[in-house]
């Protein structure tokens, strides 16, 4: 690769001191600080030269993985004739996630949020044959998605780059050869940028298909939550089931339930302080609503829905919850009373598998200021599901081996593997004729990466109270050369020198030519975060000495002038 070299005084990468008032976690805080990306309106931003460096480096690492396991690069539109999407269904799915427009003659048509309808459109006027089988793609380029609240600068945006990457093929084995092959790749491409993470079962969202893995970078702050146990099971927090923990104190089966006044009590918290129980004993009844009907979810106190798993088991992507007013419609109580005893008829009620280990339960009587104690599931009420529709939590037991303890890690989310089996080869009439000449519908699989998302994904896991620390394969510079006073003139000669020969050692270098105050250039570097620092001061020079800073190490070495190209060289050896 071409190296380069520049000088900071030539350079844009305008740092600053304050933290932004608008970033909430530490990539987006630093991201801006550092001078790698601006931000353009909600969701949108520019990468600067340094940052967009650092991209530059992650799309080199993906597409080496990709073009390793016979993974062809293509290059398809942006622009989407919308009859696509209607015709796979997901225009609907997307709603208004999906960005529109029209063109002059009033046609509409969206702006990609992945590319499963274009290139199946593709594969079925071009592959006719089981014989042009298997097929696998991919591209790198931007995406648009109008999310409800874009936020975290490029993590979450509405304009990212990805790497997607379709496969066609005529059997489930051949699938799984390249889902296999898929895995290793995201493995490799983290691995060699340095970041640590775990593949997990997740949900397939928007996507669809039956089996699916996301590839989590782990990090304190990052947005998902992923749940893992010793026997190798690992699943995102949309995901995760768990078999719960067994209720510590049970409360008894009454013969009817009995009513008791709770006046002012509205929440789990209020209403077991009231009655001397743990919120474990009480049973929470959510009510939402879809296009058509009316949902209750019932769990535990002590726990919490996930929305996700919950519409999936109804059935309808667009679940909202029920208004205050609906609430009192349908119960003739204030919220904080609903329960399922006497809910009308054509409410459906699905009830969390974790209820099953209830005695009694404690639950809102539909009646302003007054609870339900003693109430028995089956009994009393009968609900239409049974079905885990509770958030996982660390301690519970495992789904797989049901005896090991689930733990809880945070992380980012940059990769998702999909195998899709049929989805949009028959909802689009894609079909190849196989040995028999008999038409069959291609068995597809897709394979997304944030490749924007990395850059910030990279910050999450290496930073610290100072500033970034770049992992040494995607480092946007591998040395800063750090002249103390610039003024001195054997100072600046040896920068020069060292400036020079280190581009034509192979490495890419910046110059730290400013005329500024010694502790605002060290800030600087601390923040910007490249893995070694050149300082020449003075002092060090006059004794033929140099010193090399490691920023992950906050350590310094004396080093002869004629070791330091040498040095330099056995650090980044691993990367080279
Ligand atoms: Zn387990």
């Amino acid at each position: 690769m071409e190296r380069t070299r520049m000088r900071w005084t030539k350079y844009y990468l305008p740092t600053f001191k304050e933290t932004p008032s608008d970033a909430e976690i530490p990539s987006h805080k630093l991201m801006l600080r550092a001078g790698l990306i601006r931000k353009l309106t909600a969701g949108v931003y520019t990468f600067l030269p340094l940052g967009f460096r650092v991209l530059k480096k992650i799309e080199t690492i993906v597409r080496e993985e990709m073009d390793r396991i016979g993974c062809q690069e293509v290059l398809m539109p942006i622009l989407h004739p919308s009859e696509l999407y209607k015709e796979s269904g997901r225009f609907q799915h997307f709603g208004p996630e999906l960005f529109k427009l029209h063109d002059r003659r009033n046609r509409l048509f969206a702006l990609g949020p992945t590319h499963e309808e274009v290139i199946t459109d593709m594969a079925r006027s071009e592959l006719k044959s089981y014989r042009q089988l298997p097929q696998c793609h991919y591209q790198i380029l931007t995406k648009f998605r109008d999310e409800i609240r874009p936020r975290f600068g490029v993590m979450r945006a509405r304009e990212f780059i990805m790497k997607d990457a379709y496969s066609f093929h005529t059997s489930e084995e051949s699938l799984d050869e390249i889902y296999e092959k898929m895995a290793g790749a995201y493995r490799r491409i983290l691995d060699r940028c340095g970041l640590s993470n775990v593949m997990v079962e997740a949900d397939a969202g928007k996507i669809g298909g039956d089996i699916n893995h996301e590839f989590v970078v782990l990090a304190q702050e990052g947005e998902s939550e992923i749940f893992s146990c010793s026997c190798g099971y690992a699943a995102n927090d949309e995901r995760a089931e768990s078999l719960g923990r067994p209720a510590e104190v049970k409360e008894p089966v009454l013969d009817t339930p009995q009513k008791i006044k709770t006046p002012g009590q509205k929440t789990v918290e209020e209403v077991t302080a009231f009655l001397g129980a743990k919120p474990s004993q009480l049973v929470k009844t959510l009510l939402y609503k879809t296009s058509n009907k009316t949902v209750a979810a019932l769990i535990g106190g002590d726990r919490t829905l996930s929305e996700t798993k919950f519409s999936k088991i109804v059935g309808d992507p667009m679940i909202e919850p029920l208004s205050d007013e609906e609430i009192f419609e349908l119960t003739g109580a204030e919220v904080g009373y609903s329960g399922p005893v006497g809910l009308p008829k054509d409410t459906m009620i699905i009830a969390d598998t974790l209820l099953e280990e209830f005695q009694g339960m404690i639950v809102g009587a539909n009646e302003t200021d007054a609870h339900l104690r003693g109430v028995k599931m089956g009994r009393d009420f009968t609900p239409n599901a049974s079905a885990n529709i509770s958030r996982a939590r660390a301690g519970d037991r495992c789904p797989r081996c049901e005896k090991g303890t689930l733990s809880v890690q945070r992380g980012v989310e940059l990769g998702h593997i999909f195998k899709l089996g049929t989805k949009y080869s028959e909802s689009m009439g894609a079909t190849y004729l196989d040995d028999d000449g008999k038409e069959r519908p291609f068995i597809m699989g897709c394979y997304g990466f944030g490749v924007s998302r990395t850059v910030a994904a990279a910050i999450e896991q290496h930073h610290d109270e100072k500033g970034i620390i770049w992992p040494s394969s995607i480092t946007p510079m591998h040395v800063l050369v750090l002249p103390v006073n610039i003024a001195d003139a054997q100072t600046r000669n040896t920068a020069e020198m060292l400036y020079e020969d280190l581009r034509g050692a192979g490495f890419d270098v910046l110059l730290d030519d400013r005329d500024l105050r010694p502790g605002y250039k060290f800030k600087d570097a601390d923040l910007i975060g490249i893995p070694l620092r050149i300082t020449l001061g003075e002092r060090n020079l006059k004794k033929g000495m140099i010193e090399i800073y490691y920023r992950r190490e906050d350590r310094s070495e004396l080093v002869r002038k004629k070791d330091v190209i040498h040095t330099i060289q056995r650090f980044y050896e691993p990367d080279q």
